[in-house]
């Protein structure tokens, strides 16, 4: 079974969400616990707490089908000590989020060196932020995602992540979750039946295939390589229909949640009924 849905408002409370992924006809979803481009945000509700899972269990949303974006301000491999603190303190306040929701997952962007320390060091900042937090938290997985690449962004190779992930003290609470967009963008080519096979198996030999906890369905509008984000809609893209359709197919990605985050929200009903017709 596929979870395809898409990262919904939580405009109004996060106990909303389930009920717009369950109106677009979604079986996972991803959302913001706070506003995501501000450093802080109001503590959580108990009327949000025990709404949203109220609302997760009546609509049938288990926490397997449930991965929250956390803010786009947080870099977790900040070279400079005070800002990476800063960076450090919001991440935890995001998995708490979650601790207190029930959920299991949280996605993130690993981070950028910004030219003041090496990819490498940089690497093992990340890895020690996560390491930081997940002391401090429990039941909940760190999910990096890949990145385009773009700018000073790490994450854009499998090796990267690989590398990230050997320097996390608890294997059991680390993740990772691929973008489609960002992937293409960081030169893999899945477009092709041959290229796809290549592209998964150099994920499963360097990351591995335990290790992936979400995924990121977005259509590129810049080409192979061009290290640029872009999202798209499904088959509007540079990817192409093609890509998705081995995607679909593949059991290996079954079971966990498949967000849509796509520009065109108005087509999300239309785009994940089209994913659920390759699954067939
Ligand atoms: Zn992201
Ligand atoms: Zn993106």
């Amino acid at each position: 079974m596929k979870y395809i849905g898409a990262h919904v408002s939580a405009a109004g409370g996060v106990e909303h969400t389930p009920l717009r992924a369950h109106e677009i006809g979604a079986k996972g979803f991803a959302l913001f616990t706070k506003n995501q481009r501000q450093w802080e945000g109001p503590p959580l509700s108990s009327e949000n707490i025990e709404g949203f899972k109220k609302n997760c269990e009546e609509l049938g949303y288990s926490m397997d089908q449930v991965i929250p974006h956390d803010s786009y301000l947080i870099n977790l491999g900040h070279p400079e000590k005070a800002k990476l603190q800063k960076s450090r303190n919001a991440f935890l306040d995001e998995m708490q989020r979650c601790e207190q929701l029930g959920i299991k997952l949280l996605n993130f962007h690993p981070g950028n060196h910004l030219n003041k320390h090496s990819p490498t060091v940089c690497l093992s900042t990340i890895a020690d932020s996560i390491n930081w937090a997940l002391n401090q938290t429990r039941g909940v997985t760190a999910v990096i995602e890949n990145t385009a690449g773009q700018g000073t962004a790490l994450g854009y190779r499998f090796e990267q992540l690989a590398e990230i992930i050997d320097q996390v003290e608890d294997k059991s609470r680390v993740g990772v979750c691929i973008d489609t967009c960002h992937a293409w963008a960081a030169g893999y080519d899945f477009s092709t039946e041959a290229g796809f096979q290549k592209t998964f198996e150099a994920f499963g030999k360097t990351v591995g295939f335990e290790y992936l906890k979400g995924m990121h369905l977005n259509d590129s509008k810049k080409a192979l390589g061009s290290r640029v984000d872009r999202h798209d809609s499904i088959g509007e893209g540079e990817i192409g229909i093609e890509g998705f359709k081995f995607l679909m197919r593949d059991t290996r990605f079954d079971g966990i949640p498949m967000i849509l985050e796509t520009p065109n929200t108005e087509r999300w009903p239309e785009e994940i009924k089209m994913l659920y017709k390759m699954t067939e």
